[in-house]
């Protein structure tokens, strides 16, 4: 059982007003709010060991070099990497997939096959398009359902031995949609695909074992669980990442340089070319340390609770249609009411104090399918309440109102 009252206090910014009413922030999805003890964190490193990494022989330099290498010690252990150095710090999900996206590059040719799922945010889509420019491969798409589930019975039929690569979103960012990974990573290497996990929805609700689910590549980022923005991870089998060529060339990433030739270092910093985003690290390692406390367990079954209660609140309003509705799904709502905009409910709800995400959720395909363009996504995290659910329910009917 959580205390919520008790978690809320660690979130400074649910304390603030917007417009005159009290902050309901129900746009988890797009980004987590920050607890103070990663803020601390983060002020603590600018206050009092500020220095560039893995370089400096001086005291500040080496608590920050140890500071950044504990905090990839944690994220290793979190996801249950074999090696630290199979964890790569990236700036984000974004990065990670176009890192593996452009390692790729030289190990595909015409003819070769990848496969994404309908369900994917644009981040995993656009990438491997640019990868099939480069190459010549062909990209194919694993449909959805109605209820917004992938439909297996056609991966099947798409995989063969041309499969090079699969990519797939572990939790869809549009409609919630908890994917089944551990058939569709299987199905992946029985043709010896390699497979790519986008886990930047799943990482705030459900705590991956990389190893367990033999997944080749998983990628997140730290500001969907409550860390920074501008920092997250790739994980990376040994071998893929040995086989991979770097992404981006510059310090940090090489062991020698002369103009004739450069070497590059080992793993991780093969990937890590630059000064990366210490503090964001750091503060990514406490961040996990601080889901951990809550516990990943925890904070799943009270986000269902949440999940079920709001739609059976949102069921009742007349003509508000809900998308995505799998078996399988996280603590997101994807609903329209009517024909009225997505973009005026939220402008009305904003007025009201309510943070709700409007539009395609950077998920063009999937508002295709239904034929719309965008949705309004309520979404939340283990520090909201229903007693906020309920306040959202009534100001959405008001704005209902206005606008009918
Ligand atoms: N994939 C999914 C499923 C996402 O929800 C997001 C963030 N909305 C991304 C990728 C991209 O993450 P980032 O912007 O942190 O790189």
């Amino acid at each position: 059982m959580l205390n919520v009252s008790e978690i809320r206090k660690d979130f400074p910014i649910l304390n603030r007003k917007v417009n005159g009413k009290p902050l309901i922030y129900f746009d988890n999805a797009a980004t987590s709010q920050t607890p103070q003890q990663v803020i601390d964190v983060i002020v603590d490193y600018y206050s009092n060991y500020n220095a560039n990494i893995h370089r400096g022989v001086h005291s500040l330099s080496q608590e920050a070099t140890d500071a950044y290498e504990q905090a990839r010690l944690k994220i290793q252990k979190h996801f249950n990497a074999k090696h630290p150095y199979e964890v790569i710090f990236t700036s984000g999900t974004t990065h990670g997939i176009n890192l593996v996206a452009n390692g790729f590059s030289s190990l595909l040719k015409k003819g070769d096959e990848i496969i994404v799922s309908a369900l994917e945010h644009h981040s995993n889509i656009v990438p491997w398009q640019m990868l099939c420019e480069r190459t010549g491969a062909s990209l194919k798409v694993i449909p959805m359902n109605e209820s917004g589930e992938l439909i297996l019975s056609k991966y099947d039929t798409l995989l063969n031995e041309n499969t090079k690569l699969v990519f797939v979103n572990h939790i869809s960012n549009a409609l919630g949609t908890i994917n089944p990974i551990e058939t569709i990573i299987e199905k992946a290497h029985k043709v010896g695909a390699a497979i790519l996990v986008d886990g930047a929805q799943s990482c705030p609700h459900i705590k991956p074992d990389v190893q367990k689910l033999d997944v080749d590549f998983y990628v997140c980022s730290a500001h969907k669980l409550c860390g920074p923005t501008g920092v997250g991870m790739l994980y990376g089998k040994e071998d893929w990442l040995k086989k991979l060529p770097p992404y981006q060339g510059g310090g940090e990433m090489i062991a020698e340089v002369t103009f004739e030739k450069t070497t590059y270092a080992d793993l991780p910093h093969k990937f890590e070319a630059g000064t990366p985003n210490i503090s964001g690290g750091i503060a990514f390692g406490a961040a996990i340390d601080y889901m951990n406390s809550i516990g990943f367990d925890n904070i799943a079954a009270y986000e269902h609770e949440l999940l079920d209660y709001a739609t059976q609140q949102l069921q009742q309003i007349e003509g508000l249609k809900i998308y995505g509705t799998a078996k399988e799904k996280t603590s997101v709502i994807s609903f329209n009411v009517g024909t009225i905009h997505p973009y005026d409910v939220g402008t009305i709800l904003d007025k009201m104090g309510i943070a709700v995400r409007t539009g395609h959720h950077c998920a063009q395909p999937i508002m295709d399918f239904y034929k719309i363009p965008g949705t309004i996504r309520a979404s939340f995290m283990f520090y909201n309440t229903k007693e906020e659910i309920d306040t959202f329910v009534a100001a959405l009917k008001k704005a209902i109102m206005m606008l009918s």
